[in-house]
């Protein structure tokens, strides 16, 4: 006997398919699967489910004093399974977080900060001293299942008078553990785009990829740079992370219409721009998206296999038996919106992503709309 069956749920390209859920993982994916389940759901055709949905560049530390927000504020309260935060945390506070979100329904994963205080302040690469090998080795040892990867923020007012140091240092710290995925954000220079990007290399993830900054990713003219061309050839990952300052959408229509697409769409998220906007959540964000013109499958998998393959989480990101039983049930919402991004731009679109409930590790929750919707009652 199945703890849970979800019957009839449409998949992004069309096809109807029954997913049974045995202690917390996939048990079996079908057309039509009859065995007995201790609680069912019938999305009769209409509602879509995808895997579990996972936002690459979170800040949901809730103590940090600049970036702070609840796990389960941005996850799972809008269909989100798998919020990973982006660097809010560095080794000093490792032990802290994790104990926190193990209180937390949304699966928690934390993108080390290279500097030791975190986002204790805004200039946290400012003091080189701060970017300790062995305190960072210490941390990523002991926390191996929630520490998935490392984060340098390589903008001027974060590491001040260093320049590419706290990168370099970066680069030799994810030799040390594993070749760990390293997050790199770009901001407002120096240090120049073209400088940061020579130094990744196959597998580093680009953060705030169509930021509208001087450091952005196109040329003047709206070429893609030659350095970026290059980090793109060598495999390096194009991650939107989107935040209050850090994406136009006149940059990711260019790119988009250049063949330069997202790898992993993320929201950037923290309190104030979920509340004031302009992001209030990765289902805002992944809209935003279709809005110019990305095809809902390809929005879909930024969010699960892109995301779950960039910070090497084996166990997620796929609907496949034996899988970590983690799904996002959603639906297109047909209603006239206004979209903002972070640059006094907007575009007005047509559909908006709805989540109505996920699932997480086998838990069902369901979301506001999903309340609404009468869904899940079965
Ligand atoms: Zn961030």
């Amino acid at each position: 006997m199945y703890d849970l069956l979800i019957k009839n749920g449409k998949l992004t390209n069309g096809d109807i398919i029954d997913v049974a859920i045995l202690n917390g993982k996939i048990a079996e994916l079908g057309s039509n699967i009859n065995e007995v389940a201790t609680k069912a759901i019938d999305l009769q055709g209409l509602h879509y489910l995808s895997a579990g949905w996972v936002d690459l560049h979170t800040h949901c530390y809730p103590l940090s004093p600049i970036y702070n927000d609840e796990p389960d504020l941005i996850g799972v309260t809008h269909g989100v399974t798998t919020v990973v935060d982006a660097g809010s945390v560095g080794a000093d506070d490792i032990d802290d977080f994790y104990r926190l979100t193990q209180q937390s329904a949304t699966n928690v994963y934390s993108i080390l900060n290279i500097s030791r205080i975190g986002l204790l302040r805004q200039d946290e690469l400012a003091d080189m001293s701060d970017i300790d090998l062995d305190v960072a080795k210490t941390a990523i040892t002991n926390h191996s299942n929630f520490v998935v990867g490392i984060k340098a923020r390589m903008s001027g007012s974060v590491v001040k008078n260093n320049g590419l140091a706290p990168l370099v240092r970066a680069k030799e710290m994810q030799a040390q553990n594993n070749n760990l995925p390293l997050m790199v954000h770009v901001g407002n220079n120096p240090p120049n785009l073209d400088d940061i990007a020579e130094l990744l290399t196959e597998g580093d993830i680009i953060t705030h990829c169509y930021n509208g900054k001087p450091n952005r990713i196109l040329t003047p003219e709206g070429e893609l740079k030659e350095s970026m061309k290059k980090a793109i050839k060598r495999g390096v990952i194009l991650d939107v992370g989107h935040g209050g300052a850090s994406f136009s959408f006149d940059v990711a229509e260019q790119a988009i219409k250049k063949g330069i697409y997202p790898d992993t769409i993320s929201s950037d998220i923290y309190c104030k721009n979920r509340i004031s906007g302009p992001v209030r959540s990765l289902s805002h964000i992944m809209s935003k998206f279709l809005t110019i013109g990305l095809p809902m499958e390809q929005v879909i998998e930024c969010v699960t296999t892109n995301a779950a393959n960039a910070l090497k989480i084996t166990t997620k990101g796929r609907l496949e038996v034996g899988k970590d039983a983690d799904i996002t049930i959603f639906n297109i919402l047909n209603e006239p919106c206004t979209f903002e991004d972070s640059e006094q731009g907007s575009r007005k679109g047509s559909e908006s992503f709805l989540p109505l409930a996920c699932i997480v590790s086998g838990k069902l929750i369901t979301t506001q709309h999903g309340e609404q919707h009468n869904v899940f009652n079965a």
